[in-house]
Parts: C-alpha cells; structure tokens; sequence
C-alpha cells in the first residue's frame, strides 16, 4: 500500500477550517489540470478525441457534484451528541431496576468511581462521562477534540473538520466512495499525459500546465490508493456493525452483540430506501422508522443476553 495521507488525520489535529481550503485547494488544481489544461480543449478537437473528452468531462462533473456534496454534508451535519436528561433504560421484562436510576444521581457524586462502568441487569453496562457528567447511551464515546460525547463515534477526522458519527457516517463513507471513483478517473485519463513525460517526444503546454498536470496525477494517484485501503476498511466494519473504535473493544469478546447480519447492519448506516443509498440524506421514512438512524437505541442480537 502506498503512502496513507489519511494517517495524518492526527497530525494535522487542531488545523481546523484550514483543512477545507487544503481539500478545495487539491479539487482546484485538479479540474484545472484536467478540465482547463487537457481535456476541456480536447473537446475541439474533432472525432475520438472529442468523444473521449466528453465522456470524461461529463463523468467528473457528475463525481464531482457528488464528491463535494457529500463532502458538505460530512462536515454540516452534526454526528450527534447526547439529548439533555438522557438516561439509560432499565430492562422491565427481567423486573430489574437500575439502582443509580431510582435517585436523584445525575452522576455527580455517584457513589462508584465514575471512570469505570457500572453494572446493568441488562448485561449492557451502563457508562458515565466524567467529563461531560452525562450518562452515555450504547456505542457512544467522548471526543477529546469536540469535547463532548458522541453517538456511535467512529472517529474524528480533520479532512472533514468534524467528528465521523452516528448521523453522519453514511455521509462520510460515501465521501470517501466518490473520492476513491473521482480521483481514479483522474489517475486513469492522465496516465497517458503522465506516461508522455518520460518519452522523448515534446510535450505540449507551458512549464505551468506541465507541472499542473504532473502534480495533479501524483495526488489522485496517492489519494486514491489511501482511499482504497480506507474503503475497504470501512467496507468491513459495516458488514461486521463495528465502528473503528469498536473494532478494538471487539477484539475483548468473542461474540458482537450489535451484529445481526450484512443486509441488516447495512440499512443501519444507509438506511433501507434503496433510491437513497447513493446519496447524502435519508428518507423521512427511514428517519421515522429506523430509530438507529438517531443514534441512542441498537437492536442486538436476542439470545445473547442470555449467553
Ligand atoms: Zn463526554
Ligand atoms: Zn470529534
């Protein structure tokens, strides 16, 4: 695998809104090395070559419209912090009482040591954020960058200047999808350009759109390869219905409470309208019906509790 530009996600923490204008910074150089420098002009040239240069115009226009959507969408929409007064179920069916939830405690000055979590009569522990002197609803964690707690966090990421979590994930792993398809077809339609560098033949433009263009191949081609490994990670975690951070906790127990099977874990994060798959919003429906779409409740597998 080559260089992975995302593994500088905490290096970088702290740069902030700086982050956006590095991303459109990347977007810009990149429409003008290939729609400005090489195939807008294409376009004039007359039989294959126009038809290839529309194809690829029309393709990257579309990705792009899609890419920095989604992109928008990860970084304005909020991945979810805990409601005011949110407390944790107590499990009626097994006529068990949470004894933290028949009192006035609201955590400060609970009698057990805060950092750690507290037994529930349904097997789930109930967890307590020290720092936000909340009760934390299942899969949620603090971010030490937000400085609050977040619903299913998966992670927090500079490139989208927010955290990644449960409102909008679906948001983010289709960011990355288009990423990985746009930055390909970059890659793939100035590898002839790129290729032409190190022929004798002279090669056409300025120093400036020369550079552009070779610049220009050399981030697509390392953004695409770092997303590809990024994807396919994430890929995984939504088949298995394990965030990035669940995937170490995971490594402690031999069975995952929230798996419930591929298609089901699936529609958890996009939802189960098909026609919203591919874009950056669910349907009201879904909103309504799904309450893991809010990020507080998760159905786990039934007969674990009993295991
Ligand atoms: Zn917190
Ligand atoms: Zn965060």
């Amino acid at each position: 695998m080559a260089w992975n530009v995302f593994k500088f996600c905490t290096a970088l923490r702290g740069l902030g809104s700086v982050m956006i204008f590095i991303v459109l910074g990347v977007v810009g150089v990149t429409y003008y090395a290939l729609v400005v420098v090489n195939y807008g002009p294409s376009l004039f040239h007359g039989d294959l070559d126009s038809l290839i240069a529309l194809a690829v115009l029309l393709l990257f226009h579309s990705l792009l419209v899609m890419l920095l959507w989604s992109y928008f969408s990860v970084l304005s929409t909020d991945p979810g912090g805990v409601p005011l007064n949110w407390k944790p179920m107590v499990d009626e069916e097994k006529g068990d009482v949470d004894p933290l939830l028949g009192s006035e405690h609201t955590g400060v000055g609970l009698g057990v040591d805060q950092e750690n979590m507290v037994a529930n009569p349904a097997s789930e522990a109930v967890r307590f954020c020290r720092k936000c002197n909340l009760f934390k609803p299942p899969r949620c964690h603090h971010c030490s960058v937000c400085g609050r707690c977040i619903l299913k966090m998966d992670h927090h990421c500079v490139w989208v200047v927010n955290c990644v979590g449960a409102k909008n994930y679906k948001y983010f792993l289709l960011f990355l999808f288009y990423t990985f398809l746009e930055t390909t077809l970059v890659t793939l339609s100035l590898l002839p350009h790129f290729i032409a560098f190190f022929s004798d033949r002279e090669i056409p433009g300025t120093p400036g759109t020369i550079a552009a263009t070779f610049l220009t191949f050399v981030l697509n081609l390392a953004f695409a390869l770092s997303v590809l490994g990024f994807l396919i990670m994430h890929i995984s975690l939504v088949a298995a219905n394990t965030t990035t951070i669940e995937a170490f906790e995971k490594k402690r127990t031999s069975t995952w409470r929230y798996d419930i099977g591929r298609k089901k874990n699936f529609e958890q994060v996009f939802g189960k309208d098909k026609r919203f798959w591919l874009i950056p919003a669910y349907s009201e429906e879904d909103i309504r019906q799904m309450p893991e779409l809010q990020g507080l409740e998760y159905p786990s597998r039934p007969n674990l509790d009993a295991l």
